[in-house]
């Protein structure tokens, strides 16, 4: 294990916020980080778990405790592969989450196609059920290997148990409590993509709503949309310097939907109604761009917030807290974020 010198928590997320920690771990395997968050623990030292720092907002202060970086723990084993159940995938914590889902384009296992690009590492894709382009982690999950630093042993959850919606989970729920080891992922076997449910994907290839495409095809398309929207990581493009969406989509009841004007985006959930975060920052006045440097909204999508370079963890709550008090303003809708804010927050 390296005791890394103190790199800040700019140096180690997308967005390029937020101030030191008091130390930095990347423990070499499973064995290592298990003991290295239990002596934190024993120690009552608090313990910031990061992947690829791709949902995190950290404070201008940084984080004082360790953090503990999962970037050493790699590896895409498949465990079984048949024709007839399809091919089962053990994936370690820290393997970049892209190289899984080339890894199965490249060996025709269907069902990641359209999470293509998204950044970050594989332990963090069950924590808010990574989803994109119509698909979800969890469509395709089979089991969750997590350290529970409660009861201090290694827990195997079924999908059932992971209490997976809409970017949400029980590890979500208790970020204290788990450290994701490994994924295992179940997957059908076939040369196509699953069916394509998202409407500007399935355009984008040609083929109506529901069809399939081919699955390399289907990746390809899904980089270039993302890309489109700076939703891509590219150190040359300060669209990219973000944590992607900042704010979740709102789930609503009827009647706080019914309120939304006509045309706004209403999509069935449960009993309830999910609504488009960009829709409402757009109608309410938050263009592309909005904001001043250096902290705006991306040129490419509102959804996202970015640092446009220089920016402090102030810059981009301040910009946030501006967004969301703009919709509440127009809609009566509070939107929520979407990344993970460690000491620092929105109400404040
Ligand atoms: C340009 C861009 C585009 C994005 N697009 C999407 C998208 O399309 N869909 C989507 O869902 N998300 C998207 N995101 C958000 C982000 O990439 C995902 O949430 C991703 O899964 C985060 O992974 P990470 O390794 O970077 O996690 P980090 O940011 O390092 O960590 C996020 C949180 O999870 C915890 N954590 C991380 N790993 C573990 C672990 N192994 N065990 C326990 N806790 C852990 C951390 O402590 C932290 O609280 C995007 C982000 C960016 C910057």
């Amino acid at each position: 294990m390296t005791d890394a010198q103190a790199p800040t928590l700019a140096d180690l997320t997308t967005f390029r916020v937020g101030g030191p920690a008091r130390r930095v771990l990347e423990p070499a395997d499973e064995a290592s980080l298990i003991d290295a968050v239990t002596a934190c623990d024993a120690a009552g030292e608090p313990v910031l778990l990061v992947g690829g720092g791709s949902n995190l907002v950290v404070s201008d202060a940084g984080f004082p405790g360790t953090v503990i970086r999962l970037n050493a723990l790699k590896g895409i084993d498949a465990e079984d592969v048949m024709a007839c159940s399809g091919a089962f995938l053990r994936v370690a914590a820290g393997e970049p989450w892209d190289n899984v889902v080339a890894h199965c384009v490249a060996n025709r296992f269907v069902g990641v196609e359209a999470l293509s690009g998204i950044p970050g590492l594989a332990g963090a894709t069950p924590i808010q059920n990574v989803g994109a382009y119509g698909q979800e982690v969890s469509q395709v999950l089979a089991r969750v290997r997590a350290y529970d630093r409660f009861e201090r042993r290694v827990r195997t959850f079924s999908v059932t148990e992971c209490g997976f919606g809409y970017r949400h989970s029980r590890f979500k729920d208790e970020p204290a409590r788990w450290v994701v080891l490994s994924i295992n992922l179940q997957l059908r076997l076939g040369p196509d993509s699953a069916p394509l449910r998202y409407g500007e994907l399935a355009r984008h290839l040609g083929v109506e709503p529901g069809g399939r495409a081919p699955l390399a095809d289907t990746r390809q398309a899904v980089l270039d949309l993302r890309r489109a929207k700076g939703m891509v990581l590219d150190a040359a493009d300060h669209d990219t310097w973000s944590a992607g969406s900042f704010f979740t989509n709102p789930i609503l009841s009827a009647e706080q939907a019914a309120a939304l004007p006509a045309d706004a985006p209403r999509y069935p959930a449960g009993d309830q109604v999910k609504s488009s975060a960009a829709w409402l920052i757009e109608h309410a006045g938050f263009h592309k761009g909005y904001g001043t440097p250096p902290a705006t909204l991306s040129t490419k999508h509102t959804l996202a917030l970015t640092n446009r370079g220089g920016a402090r963890a102030s810059d981009v709550l301040a910009l946030a807290r501006e967004i969301r008090d703009g919709v509440e303003a127009a809609f009566g809708v509070r939107l929520v974020p979407e990344p993970f804010l460690v000491g620092c927050s929105l109400e404040s």
